[in-house]
Order: C-alpha cells, then sequence, then structure tokens
C-alpha cells in the first residue's frame, strides 16, 4: 500500500466523495489536481495529463481561461450578489437568457436557471407537474426516461436516471417516473435487424409502456440526445423521428437533457439540432459556462411557457426557485464563456477535430479487446468486450475499464471508465494534433493491459 502525503491523509479523513468508493479511498487516496491550462491538468506532484473528459464532459473553452477570470471578478466587484426572486433581476441573468433564447431562432420562450444539472432536472419535473394542473389534467404527471439514460442525482432527477447504481440503495425511483429501452443497438439489436428496424422497435417499447401506465397519465418523455454517463451511446438511425412520434401522438412534452449536448459538444450548437428533436424543454449546463460557476438553465418553449406564465393567477406565484438561480456571477461567466465559443469558432472546431476523433478511434476497432467505437463530434466511446463475435461483455464489468483507466494516466491521460467502456469528451479547444496525441496515448494505455493480461 502507498504511503499517503500529508494532503492526501487529510483529504481521506475529512472528505467524503461523490461517486467514489469510500472503502477503496481510504487506502488510495485522492489525485489532488492543482492547476489547469488549455486542455491539461496538473498534479500536486508535477505531472501533466491530458483532460480527455473536459472535467465532467464540460470545460469547453478549456482550463485557465483568462477572460473568464475577468468576468467573474468585473461582477464579483460591481454585484457579488442578488436574487430574482419576487419581481427582482440583473443584468447578466437578463443578457444570458437573452442569449439562449436566441440561439434557439424562437424555439424556445424563456429561460428559468438553476445552480446545476439535476437542480434543472428537478425544476422540468416540476414544471410537467404544474403545467398539467395548470390545465386541469391533474392525473397526467408520469414521466418516462430510459434505461442508461442519466438525468442527475437529486431525488427525482435521479429517479429520472436509468442506471442501477443511483437508485438500488436509495430506494429509487420514484413512483411516477418510468423507464423505457436503451437505444443501444450494438447491444440490444436481434440478428439481421437493422438500426431502422431496431429504432421503429424502441418507439414500439415506448408506446406499449405508454398504453400500459394509461396515456391520461403520461405527461412527458425525456432523453439525451447522444446518452452520456450511460456509456455515449449514439441513437440508431431514424430513433428521435420515431420516439417524437409517439410522443406527440399521446400529447406528452418531449424534453432535450441537452447538458452535456449543448453549446458545441456534437459539432452543432445543441444535440435537437444534429437529431432533429423538437423540444418542447431543453435543459444546459456544463459548457454553459465551462463549469468554471454552477450554472444550468432549463429552456421552455411558447406552449409551455404560456400555460406557466398565464395560470399563476389559478395557482398563486411559481412557487420555486434557488437563492442562486441566476446568480450574477454564474450567469455572467456564462455570457462571457458563449462569447469565447462564439469567437474561436469552437463549435465548427468541435466539428472538425471531431471527425479526427471519430476516425483515429475507428482505426483502433482491429483491436483484440475493442468491441465498439462510437460517438459523435467530440464525444465518443470505445467499449471493450470479452467476446468480439457476440458482443458478450466482460464479467466483472470493469476488468479491463477499471485497470485501463488507471493505466492511461501513467501515460499522462485521464478518461473516464463507464464499465468496460472508455469515454473521450475533451475540451472544445483541442487541436487535430492534439486529438492524435489523446489517441495515441489511450492506445498505448490498451496494449499495456492487453499485455498485462495475455502475461
Ligand atoms: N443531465 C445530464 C445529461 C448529465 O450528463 C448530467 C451530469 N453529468 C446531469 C444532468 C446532472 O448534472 P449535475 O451533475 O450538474 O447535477
Amino acid at each position: 500500500m502507498a504511503t499517503l502525503t500529508d494532503a492526501q491523509q487529510r483529504d481521506v479523513q475529512y472528505q467524503l466523495h461523490p461517486y467514489t468508493n469510500a472503502v477503496k479511498h481510504q487506502s488510495i487516496g485522492p489525485r489532488i489536481i492543482e492547476r489547469g491550462e488549455g486542455i491539461y491538468v496538473y498534479d500536486d506532484q508535477g505531472n501533466k495529463y491530458l483532460e480527455a473528459m473536459a472535467g465532467l464532459w464540460s470545460v469547453a473553452v478549456g482550463f485557465g481561461e483568462p477572460r473568464l477570470v475577468e468576468a467573474a471578478t468585473r461582477q464579483m466587484q460591481k454585484l457579488p450578489y442578488y436574487h430574482t426572486f419576487t419581481h427582482k433581476s440583473h443584468g447578466p441573468s437578463i443578457a444570458l437568457a437573452e442569449k439562449l433564447i436566441g440561439y434557439t431562432q424562437g424555439r424556445m420562450a424563456s429561460a428559468f436557471f438553476t445552480n446545476s444539472g439535476s437542480e434543472a432536472n428537478d425544476t422540468v419535473i416540476k414544471m410537467v407537474w404544474y403545467y398539467n394542473n395548470a390545465l386541469d389534467r391533474p392525473e397526467k404527471k408520469k414521466i418516462i426516461a430510459r434505461e442508461k439514460g442519466y438525468h442527475g442525482v437529486t431525488v427525482a432527477s435521479g429517479s429520472m436516471t436509468g442506471l442501477p447504481a443511483n437508485h438500488r440503495d436509495f430506494d429509487l425511483p420514484l413512483p411516477r417516473i418510468k423507464h423505457t429501452s436503451c437505444p443501444h443497438y450494438y447491444h440490444g439489436a436481434r440478428p439481421g435487424e437493422s438500426e431502422e428496424a431496431f429504432a421503429t422497435r424502441m418507439a414500439e417499447d415506448l408506446e406499449a409502456l405508454i398504453l400500459k401506465e394509461g396515456p391520461e397519465t403520461v405527461a412527458a418523455f425525456i432523453g439525451e440526445p447522444v446518452m452520456g454517463a450511460g456509456g455515449v451511446i449514439v441513437p440508431p438511425r431514424t430513433y428521435w423521428d420515431k420516439i417524437q412520434a409517439v410522443c406527440r401522438k399521446y400529447d406528452m412534452l418531449v424534453i432535450a437533457d441537452e447538458v452535456i449536448t449543448g453549446f458545441g459538444r456534437l459539432g452543432t450548437l445543441f444535440g435537437s439540432e444534429r437529431f432533429n428533436i423538437e423540444p418542447d424543454i431543453m435543459v444546459l449546463s456544463k459548457q454553459i459556462s465551462s463549469s468554471y460557476q454552477p450554472l444550468a438553465a432549463v429552456l421552455i418553449n411558447d406552449k409551455v411557457a404560456s400555460v406557466v406564465s398565464s395560470h399563476s393567477g389559478k395557482l398563486g406565484t411559481f412557487g420555486h426557485g434557488y437563492t442562486a438561480s441566476g446568480h450574477p456571477v454564474a450567469t455572467a461567466v456564462g455570457l462571457e464563456n458563449l462569447n469565447i465559443i462564439e469567437e474561436r469558432g469552437l463549435v465548427q472546431n468541435a466539428a472538425e477535430s471531431g471527425e479526427v476523433l471519430q476516425q483515429a478511434l475507428r482505426d483502433m476497432a482491429g483491436h483484440p479487446l475493442v468491441g465498439e467505437v462510437r460517438g459523435v463530434g467530440l464525444i465518443a466511446a470505445v467499449e471493450m468486450v470479452a467476446d468480439k463475435e457476440s458482443h458478450r461483455p466482460f464479467e466483472p464489468v470493469g476488468t479491463i475499464g477499471a485497470p485501463l483507466y488507471e493505466r492511461a494516466h501513467e501515460h499522462g491521460l485521464i478518461v473516464r471508465a463507464i464499465g468496460d467502456t472508455i469515454a473521450f469528451c475533451p475540451p472544445l479547444i483541442i487541436t487535430r494534433e492534439e486529438v492524435h496525441d489523446m489517441v495515441g496515448r489511450f492506445a498505448r494505455a490498451l496494449d499495456d493491459v492487453y499485455k498485462q493480461r495475455k502475461a
């Protein structure tokens, strides 16, 4: 067992970490990240890592961007805090709301700010319920999410998340949240089934669930345009068209959780653009501020906004909001961050560097451990399988993913292991050369693990 440094010991003693094996952490301690610059971060032992996950899918403009520091400082000096409750507002929240609605070219009407994606998705659930109460449909409240979908970890958003680790041990999901099939063609398709036929079957599964629950009780469907934390799952061709048709048939709201896909990740401004999704509600976070400040937004279209605002007389005030909703420093930083994304053409860069990333990873498909390579733009994943022919996963899960995640550090690379799937989601500023460097580091780590396994 390695001896822990003083800082590691204090961490182990005093801090409980999110998404961390608390028992293992006691013996191995944390890797302490001290600073960042561009696509790199440095730990307190002087090691440099290419941050292939942009933190948690979020640092679009890279680490150490001085303009965001200045934007925060300026706002801190002028008005460090004010709220947006009870008919109050401030410049940065107004400007950011206007910018976000402008980005949607009139498809969305109004923005509501929160601090995190989880809070935004809780807000979504409450808006859906509020909307149906206002329309005198008190029974129409169920929300359908998907297995392997990720929408957060609060009691309600965690219920929509479709991962066992977020439910088991936490007595979730809540009763009004249901889950339909995960559209992962590689694992879910039947022999000989085309992508289109698989997508049709996914839509039929959704319709069957709606009919089982009773359409008059089902209010909305939520999905990420491309699933992120569940394993970077790209929907099969025609999936979103078919899913949306079912939702419209049963008068359900369509919610696009764009917390990862928003602001250029897929090489388009929004994931909805890429897949022709016409959401009634959009959820944005992460790249909205490059996570320099906690910030998220719920955008609602006119259909939802007109009901939510015109019925406040009947339901009383919209009794929902956070102390830091639209926080002036967070929204000022968000605004400047979006200016940088525009000025530097980072959406276009994500499309171009993304193409290089997708090709470079697909070139690894022949590796004996690699089952599937998937992704769009600057988000991608490589899934390792026990049997390439049958797509059989490793048992136990993580057999390859866990050592590979560790090994990558030795090659100066931080990735994310989701079971035996390794995810890539680098800052949008990454160049084509840096993409090749990133993939090269991954390939060397993969070979290390392969050789070790063979030995
Ligand atoms: N939705 C999606 C699609 C996400 O990826 C995440 C976070 N990974 C969330 C919601 C939750 O965001 P937060 O961690 O800020 O609560």
